[in-house]
C-alpha cells in the first residue's frame, strides 16, 4: 500500500470530446474506381474489408503531405531498438553506430530524422521466459542501461524524457524525448517494489504482460489464470496510477482489458497493438472496448506488423506466440531461436499487406473510439516483416500523405501522431498528484 495515494474507487471516468466524423469521407477513392466496383464495395459492408490490395496504388508524397508532416512531430509508443541491439550487436553501439546508416535494423538516427521522430517510447523488453530463470528483473535493468548508453552516446540527439512538459520541451529544442516502456509484468517479478525501481529510472509505461499469462494478469496469447487481473494485479493497476506510469494494455486478455479499464483512474494505452474487427488477432483491440477506451480517455496506438494488421496474414499468424514460446523453451540461444523462427515463417507465409493496411486500422479506431484516441506504435525492430511502403523509421511522412489523400484534416493527424499520447501523459500525470 502505498499510503500517500488513497485508492479512489469511485473516480469518475473521464470523458472526451464526442466523437467526430469529420475526415471519414471517401474522398479520392470512388474516382479512382470504375463507379459500378465502387457501388458494389460500398453495398458489401465495410469498406476496409470490401478493398482488394491489388486495387492500392502506392503513396507519393507531396509537398503538402511534407508540409502537414513537418507541422507536427512523431510520438511512437514502442520500438524495439534496445533487445534488437542486445541480441545483434552484443549491445555495443560500436558495433552498430545509429549515427550512421544500419540498413539491417529499421532504426538509425539518419532514418529517425527523416521520419520526423520527434518522441519514442523506447521498450526495454525481456522474454517472458526470463521470468523463469529469475533473470527478467535483472535483464529488464540492463536493457534501461542500454537506454541510458544511447543518450549517453549520442547527446545532440537524443535526451531522456519522463514527462509531457519534458517531451514538448526536448522536441521544441530538436532531439528527439527518449522515453522508457517496460514490455511485460513478468519484468518485476510480482513485486510492487521493483515497479517502483523502475519508475524510479524512467520507465513511463508497463505492458502488463507480454505473452504469457503471469500470476497476477492474463495474456491475450496464454491459458487464463486469473479471469483478468488478481487482487495483486488490481494492486499493480493502482500503484501505476499512483506513481503517473502508464498502464499498457497491448498483449493483455480481453479479461485484463475489461480489469484494468475499470480499476484505473488514469487513462490506459495500447502502446503497439491494431483493431480485430479488421485483423482477427487475440492481441489485437475488439470494437467492443473501444467505446471504453473513449471513455477513459486512452490511446489505442497503431502496430505495423502484418501479421496483426493483414487480415490474412492475421489468421496465420494467430498461434504465433505459442509457435515462440515454444521454440525459446527448445532453442535458448538468441541465434538459434532466430534460425528456427525464420524456418518457420518460411514454412508459414503470410501477405505483409500495404501502408494501406495500417492506415485502414488507424481509420477504423478513429472511426469507432474517435481520432482523440488513435496514436502510432509501430513496434519497429520488434518485427519480422514490415509492410510495403512502411520499411523502417523514415516512412512516417507518408501515413500523414495517406490520410491526407482519405480526407484527414492536419489538426487530426497531429492529434494521431503525437497530441493524443500527449493528453494521457499529462492527465495521467494530473491523476498521481491526485490526493
Ligand atoms: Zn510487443
Amino acid at each position: 500500500m502505498n499510503s500517500s495515494c488513497p485508492l479512489h474507487p469511485s473516480f469518475p471516468f473521464v470523458h472526451f470530446a464526442a466523437l467526430t466524423l469529420r475526415g471519414f469521407a471517401l474522398k479520392g477513392f470512388t474516382v479512382a474506381l470504375p463507379l459500378g466496383i465502387a457501388l458494389a464495395l460500398l453495398a458489401s459492408g465495410p469498406l476496409i474489408q470490401a478493398q482488394d490490395a491489388a486495387l492500392r496504388k502506392p503513396v507519393t508524397l507531396t509537398e503538402e503531405g511534407r508540409k502537414v508532416h513537418a507541422a507536427t512531430f512523431v510520438f511512437d509508443g514502442h520500438n524495439d531498438l534496445p533487445w534488437e541491439m542486445r541480441t545483434k550487436a552484443g549491445s555495443s553501439f560500436d558495433k552498430r553506430d545509429i549515427r550512421q546508416p544500419q540498413r539491417a535494423m529499421h532504426t538509425d538516427i539518419p532514418r529517425l530524422k527523416q521520419g520526423n521522430v520527434g518522441a519514442q517510447f523506447w521498450s526495454v523488453y525481456v522474454p517472458a521466459d526470463t521470468a523463469k530463470k529469475g533473470t527478467a528483473l535483472q535483464q529488464t535493468l540492463e536493457q534501461i542501461e542500454l537506454v541510458q548508453e544511447m543518450l549517453r552516446r549520442y547527446p545532440d540527439v537524443f535526451e531522456q524524457a519522463r514527462t509531457a512538459a519534458d517531451v514538448e520541451r526536448i522536441q521544441k529544442g530538436g532531439k528527439i524525448a527518449s522515453l522508457i516502456g517496460v514490455e511485460g509484468g513478468h519484468s518485476i517479478e510480482n513485486s510492487i517494489e521493483n515497479l517502483r525501481r523502475l519508475h524510479k529510472l524512467g520507465a513511463g509505461y508497463m505492458t502488463l504482460t507480454h505473452s504469457d499469462t503471469l500470476a497476477w494478469a492474463d495474456s491475450a496469447t496464454d491459458a487464463g489464470k486469473s479471469q483478468g487481473l488478481s487482487p495483486l494485479g488490481e494492486e499493480i493497476v493502482r500503484e501505476m496510477n499512483c506513481l503517473g506510469m502508464l498502464v499498457d494494455l497491448s498483449h493483455v486478455s480481453d479479461e485484463t482489458m475489461q480489469d484494468a479499464l475499470r480499476i484505473s483512474r488514469a487513462p490506459i494505452i495500447y502502446s503497439h497493438s491494431s483493431a480485430r474487427a479488421i485483423a482477427r488477432h487475440p492481441r489485437n483491440v475488439p470494437d467492443d472496448f473501444l467505446p471504453l477506451v473513449k471513455q477513459n480517455g486512452g490511446v489505442v496506438m497503431v502496430n505495423f506488423f502484418p501479421g496483426f494488421v493483414v487480415p490474412k496474414a492475421a489468421e496465420v499468424m494467430a498461434q504465433m506466440f505459442d509457435v515462440r514460446r515454444e521454440l525459446r523453451a527448445k532453442f535458448p540461444k538468441e541465434e538459434d531461436y532466430d534460425r528456427e523462427l525464420k524456418r518457420w515463417e518460411v514454412a508459414n507465409p503470410y501477405p505483409v499487406g500495404s501502408i494501406h493496411d495500417v492506415v485502414d486500422h488507424i481509420e477504423h479506431i478513429a472511426k469507432v473510439a474517435g481520432v482523440d484516441h488513435v496514436g502510432i506504435g509501430s513496434d519497429y525492430d520488434g518485427i519480422t516483416k514490415v509492410p510495403a511502403q512502411l520499411e523502417d523509421v523514415s516512412t512516417y511522412p507518408l501515413i500523414t500523405q495517406e490520410l491526407l489523400n482519405r480526407g484527414w484534416k492536419g489538426e487530426d493527424i497531429a492529434k494521431l501522431m503525437s497530441g493524443n499520447i500527449l493528453r494521457v501523459m499529462k492527465r495521467a500525470e494530473e491523476v498521481a498528484k491526485e490526493k
